[in-house]
């Protein structure tokens, strides 16, 4: 038994849909297949921008409703024939009138609590679900639409709610029991609800840990997540062309690599399926018969020390020094309180004790809310003079080489560092002892040239690398 997963890309067209149906088509002739579908490429972000005009009290939410109607309307009439067409519309208008209606609310009270929200975002799914089972039925195939708010319970941390793993995997496997060896399941991706029953979502991107609760909760032989790219690659495709595909990684660098910048995958949705040692592929469905990556627990890729170059653009450095000599530690401990109750996702950390400087990588955008936690936290604080000369950098970028267990970091760390000194640019290591990682803290505008670079040396695709 195996689930897949479709991303919004893999169905960004109609005639894409049409070729993840067949791919659809052809697991059920192997095997029983569950199918999670997340919504069309860009509906999400359209109704998170209808809600957003809608809660200014802008009539602006309805032509971005009529943009998202449209696009439904047109799948149907380049999937359907004439005579189902009407149909399948008029399946897919009743669940556009009761968006609209919450929309309308919306509107109304110039608000929109965390919960409408999830409503709302739910609803691309919703429709990506229908029309996708609406296609597999109008193909001979026995689809069945199931609704992961049914079996998917979490806490009622809206926008990123956590699983209730005990209740879901029972659920799953009570609503999956009986599923006949011909039928293939289609569920919205992305959404659970709460033990009231009011719908939640498990945060952007999230349909991809829709895929792996189910998978692992079954137990099924792998969870394949169907995207357009070949895989994971060894670099960003658009940094580096000639960058290639990773056969087989493991689920820790996985996540790790996740946390580096890389767009993987759903980096909680590896959890789960860790915890079964099940396998997850990574597949292109604009490339079908692309063996694609494979994550795992026992990888075979200890022949080269360095798997991924990637980088982060974008970033602040912020430099906290002179803190006080008698309870930094206390004062560093409150600081990463304060980032993490506010949800702020740091890049990367280091505190050195005994200089007593803590520097903190962060998005850019989070530079202003950072500071200001920071300085109203210790505003009233004796010896709290560090909050004056917090030091910043901006436009800052990490590059991250993400190597295996057995790598020699040190060797490393030498091959970088003796190729950019041509490069003639600036750059920093980054102080991550013990980690699997080694990272550069550089300009955003030279982050090109350094991946290439990188790239070149330790997958020996440029002259240099042969040299170093
Ligand atoms: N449609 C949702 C999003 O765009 C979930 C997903 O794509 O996985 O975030
Ligand atoms: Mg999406």
């Amino acid at each position: 038994m195996k689930v897949i997963k479709f991303g919004g890309t893999s169905v960004g067209t109609a005639q894409k849909l049409k070729d993840a149906a067949a791919i659809i088509n052809s697991y059920q002739q192997k095997d029983k297949v569950i199918v999670v579908i997340s919504a069309i490429g860009g509906i999400t972000n359209k109704l998170i921008s209808a809600i957003d005009e809608a809660v200014h009290g802008s009539n602006k939410y309805s032509e971005i409703f009529w943009e998202i109607t449209t696009v439904h309307h047109n799948y149907i009439d380049e999937l359907f024939a004439a005579d189902k067409r009407e149909s399948v519309k008029s399946e897919v208008d009743s669940t556009l009138a009761r968006l609209k209606e919450k929309l309308d609310g919306v509107r109304l009270l110039h608000h929109a609590a965390p919960k409408i929200i999830d409503q709302i975002i739910s609803f691309g799914e919703l429709l990506s679900q229908k029309i996708l089972a609406e296609y597999l039925k109008s193909d001979g195939l026995n689809a069945v639409v199931y609704n992961a708010a049914d079996f998917i319970k979490t806490d009622s941390n809206f926008g990123d709610a956590n699983i209730n793993f005990e209740i879901t995997n029972e659920k799953v496997r009570i609503v999956f029991i009986g599923q006949k060896r011909n039928e293939i399941a289609v569920v919205n991706g992305f959404t659970g609800s709460n033990k009231y029953g009011d719908i939640t979502t498990l945060g952007r991107s999230g349909s991809d840990y829709t895929a792996t609760i189910i998978g692992a909760a079954l137990k099924v032989d792998s969870v394949d997540i169907w995207t357009d790219v070949d895989g994971i690659l060894n670099a960003d495709p658009r940094l580096v062309p000639s960058a290639e595909t990773i056969d087989e990684i493991s689920y820790e660098q996985t996540i790790e690599l996740s946390n580096l910048g890389a767009k993987v995958i759903f980096p909680k949705s590896l959890l789960p399926v860790k915890a079964e040692n099940i396998p997850v592929k990574v597949l292109n469905s604009f490339n079908p018969d692309f063996a694609g990556t494979t994550i795992t627990d026992e990888t075979q890729n200890t022949s080269k020390d360095v798997l991924v170059v990637t980088s982060l653009d974008n970033v602040s450095i912020v430099t906290i020094s002179n803190l006080p000599l008698y309870n930094s530690l206390e004062v560093v401990s409150r600081i990463y309180n304060l980032l993490s109750s506010a949800q702020l996702n740091v890049v990367s950390t280091n505190f050195n004790h005994h200089l007593r400087v803590l520097s903190l990588i962060i998005n850019q955008k989070d530079l202003d809310k950072t500071i200001n936690l920071i300085e109203s936290e210790f505003q009233f604080v004796p010896e709290s003079d560090f909050i004056k000369n917090i030091e910043i950098r901006n436009d800052a970028g990490i590059v991250s080489l993400l190597l295996n267990n057995s790598a020699n970091v040190r060797q490393i760390i030498n091959s970088a560092s003796s190729s950019l000194s041509d490069l003639n640019i600036s750059y920093r290591f980054i102080n991550n002892f013990g980690s699997n990682t080694v990272q550069l803290a550089v300009k955003n505008s030279d982050i090109g040239k350094i991946v290439s670079n990188l790239h070149g040396v330790f997958f020996g695709t440029n002259q240099k690398a042969n040299v170093a």
